[in-house]
């Protein structure tokens, strides 16, 4: 088939890399060229806004997907009209407003942590004292990567809060003690068949994720059903077709959901070499139609961001197991530049990998 996917950044170029083997082609569509997928297919360059562009984009592809959360309802509601578009839009707008995912997952019977949105400096001091402090203050849209929020733990806080977040609408939410990050990764076929892959534990580092190990440690049989019930409530409600990423804080032997991606996820990028079928192969499978393939592990996968710079390539490829994935993009701080997995690392190879990553 002939995919297309809107954005060319390093998950378009894993999902096509995963995708040519099973016989499909591709092309992206993006606001400025992306790097990460220019040997991998032709890059139409428009702007979301701009119909015609997408109505052109669309004729020349038999499915849409996307992979970043972003994408504009407009432009996939539009290309819906040309071609199927998975997963469907409305997973973007559910999941684009922190404010209205929150709502979406508290009427599915899904605890998150306390929320209340805030559109005033005093709504937002009135939210603050209902959840009590400390409180996480974050943008509605627009956030990513730790970006757009403010952790408050004193009223001048909140004060200083609204002077930089509150030109946009806000949601507050109480701090949630977690004893650690997880996310789950599921994937819905087109029949309704929902595959849920074990739980990663993530740990992040200036608010973007360092290391993600799955399966992750110490994580009991009814911490998995609760993620997996979580994420088959989601993707049923959503009448979903491919993979999503929903990231959990761990409390208290509980889950809360924190938020959803409707995309491949970073935290699933493990997968790749240390499961049966990757999450971006069973994206692929899902939007084409294809049975879905077996999310069993076969190591014990963990793996690292590469964010600014890539470590010496000499150092790396020493580490035993060590499997090295960049996405062509040129060094900048805080960019993510590729991941390494280590498959069933010892204790000596992830710290030579930390040593490496500084
Ligand atoms: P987010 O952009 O919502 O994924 O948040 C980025 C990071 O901030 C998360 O990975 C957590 O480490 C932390 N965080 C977000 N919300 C909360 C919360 N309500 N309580 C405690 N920590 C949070």
């Amino acid at each position: 088939m002939r995919i297309g996917i809107l954005g060319a950044g390093q998950l378009g170029r894993m999902l096509a890399l995963a995708g040519y083997p099973l016989g499909h082609s591709f092309s992206f569509f993006d606001t400025t060229e992306g790097a990460p997928c220019k040997d991998l297919g032709a890059i139409t360059i428009g702007s979301f806004d701009d119909q015609r562009a997408l109505e052109n984009f669309a004729t020349q592809c038999d499915v849409i997907t996307y992979e970043f959360e972003n994408v504009p309802c407009s432009a996939a509601h539009h290309l819906a009209q040309v071609v199927p578009v998975y997963p469907p839009p409305r997973a973007l707008e559910v999941s684009q407003d922190r404010l209205i995912e929150k709502e979406f997952l508290q009427k599915l019977g899904v605890a998150t942590p306390r929320f209340k949105g805030a559109n005033s400096e005093t709504e937002l001091q009135e939210a603050c004292e209902t959840l009590g402090l400390p409180c996480m203050i974050k943008t509605r849209r627009f956030g990513y990567d730790g970006k757009g929020q403010r952790m408050v733990e004193t009223d001048d806080a909140v004060s200083s809060a609204w002077q930089e977040l509150g030109g946009a609408p806000l949601i507050v939410e109480g701090f949630v003690p977690f004893s650690g990050e997880l996310s789950i990764i599921a994937v819905r076929a087109k029949e309704g068949t929902i595959l849920t892959y074990p739980l990663a534990q993530n740990d992040h580092r200036n608010g973007i994720l360092h290391r993600s190990e799955m399966p992750a440690p110490d994580v009991s049989p009814e911490l998995r059903l609760a993620a997996h019930e979580i994420a088959t409530k989601v993707l049923e409600e959503l009448d979903y077709v491919g993979v999503i990423g929903i990231e959990l804080f761990h409390v208290r032997g509980e889950l809360l959901a924190n938020e959803m991606a409707p995309r491949v996820h970073n935290s699933g990028h493990a997968t790749i070499d240390g499961t049966i079928t990757s999450q971006f192969e069973n994206h692929i499978r899902a939007i084409t139609g294809m049975q879905l393939g077996s999310v069993e592990p076969h190591a014990r996968a963990v793996m690292y961001n590469l964010v600014g710079t890539i470590p010496s390539l000499a150092g790396l490829s020493s580490v035993a197991n060590a499997k090295l994935h960049l996405y062509g993009k040129a060094p900048r701080p805080g960019r993510k530049l590729g991941h390494v997995t280590l498959l069933n690392p010892s204790a000596h190879d992830e710290h030579t990998i930390e040593t490496l990553l500084g």
